[in-house]
């Protein structure tokens, strides 16, 4: 019997299940990598263990999502409560894989194929999250991540996805050089400081590398209309609360001559939010709704511009 065949035999249910826990196994690696890369540790030994006791974490009680709720969110030795946070990231991961094996595995047809391009957007979407976790904590967007993933994301249009070489490639390194020529060098010559992270714009040349020139835009619009809009919120909120110059989290950034680490310019997001969760958040939504919010903006565009004539 032919692969096809004996894959269209599975319920799909089964399918998107097994996709589910494949994602939040990965979402489990996701959080060594947030703690332990900006410390510069091994993302491999030692491994699982509780932060306050160090006791090693078994198995059990590693269960990607169920096991923070079985041990309600604290380590079985010594107590200490876990942050919410490695279960989010978990549950996020899990969905996220759900979501893009349901885009990308076919529901008869060529099941390798579909397989393959869900193995390329699953990684990207793991770059995404683990990225912006990253910079919301840390305020760093990690080179390690992103560079590797200019490259798989070039070489899987070229291959696997219907991109070609040319866009992503032009697309990264637009994106990467125009980020970098007006909101950071440009804007630090004329205001003193930059006006984004270094890494947002190799963040964005990777967008390039993955969606091309349409994504990248809309990724970097998307981003920016929400990252405008909270960071609006957040300044209200922490001015009434008197707590404007307090980081989001207890992580305190250290500012280096390095330029990775220069902060950016706060005038521009006055609550310190970093800019690179915006921007994977741009992203998941062009990868997953960015087609029906182009069609309705055009069409919305459309009707705006034929009333306008009608006024005259
Ligand atoms: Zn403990």
């Amino acid at each position: 019997m032919e692969i096809n065949e004996l894959i269209s035999l599975i319920p799909r249910w089964q399918i998107l299940l097994a996709a589910g826990i494949f994602g939040a196994l990965w979402g489990s690696f996701a959080n060594v990598v947030i703690v332990r890369w900006p410390m510069e540790l091994s993302v491999v030994r030692p491994g699982s263990h509780c932060l306050s006791c160090k006791t090693p974490i078994h198995w059990y009680d590693n269960i990607p999502v169920l096991s923070f709720f079985i041990l309600r969110g604290k380590c079985r030795h010594c107590g200490a409560r876990f942050s919410f946070r490695y279960a989010a990231v978990e549950l996020m991961l899990g969905l996220l894989s759900v979501g893009v094996a349901q885009v990308t595995l076919p529901q008869s047809g060529d099941f390798l194929f579909g397989l393959a391009a869900y193995f390329v957007w699953f990684a990207f979407v793991w770059a995404l999250v683990t990225v912006a976790m990253i910079d919301l904590v840390h305020y760093l967007i990690p080179d390690v991540i992103v560079l590797p993933g200019i490259v798989v994301g070039i070489l899987a249009n070229t291959f696997i996805l219907r991109l070609g070489l040319l866009e992503p490639v032009i697309a990264a390194g637009a994106a990467f050089a125009v980020i970098r020529l007006l909101f950071i060098d440009g804007y630090r010559l004329i205001t003193g400081r930059p006006g984004m992270g270094a890494g947002d714009a190799k963040l964005l040349a990777m967008f390039g590398a993955f969606l091309g020139y349409e994504g990248v835009l809309f990724a970097l619009f998307a981003g920016a209309l929400q990252g405008a809009f909270v960071g609006a919120v957040m300044v209200v909120v922490r001015r009434r609360d008197g707590e404007l110059n307090e980081p989001i989290f207890e992580e305190e950034l250290e500012e280096t001559e390095d330029d990775d680490n220069v902060v950016p310019d706060s005038r521009f997001r006055k609550a310190r939010v970093p800019f690179g969760p915006f921007l994977a958040l741009g992203a998941l939504e062009y990868i997953f709704v960015g087609e029906y919010l182009l069609r309705a903006y055009s069409l919305a565009l459309g009707h705006f511009m034929y009333n306008v004539q009608n006024l005259f």
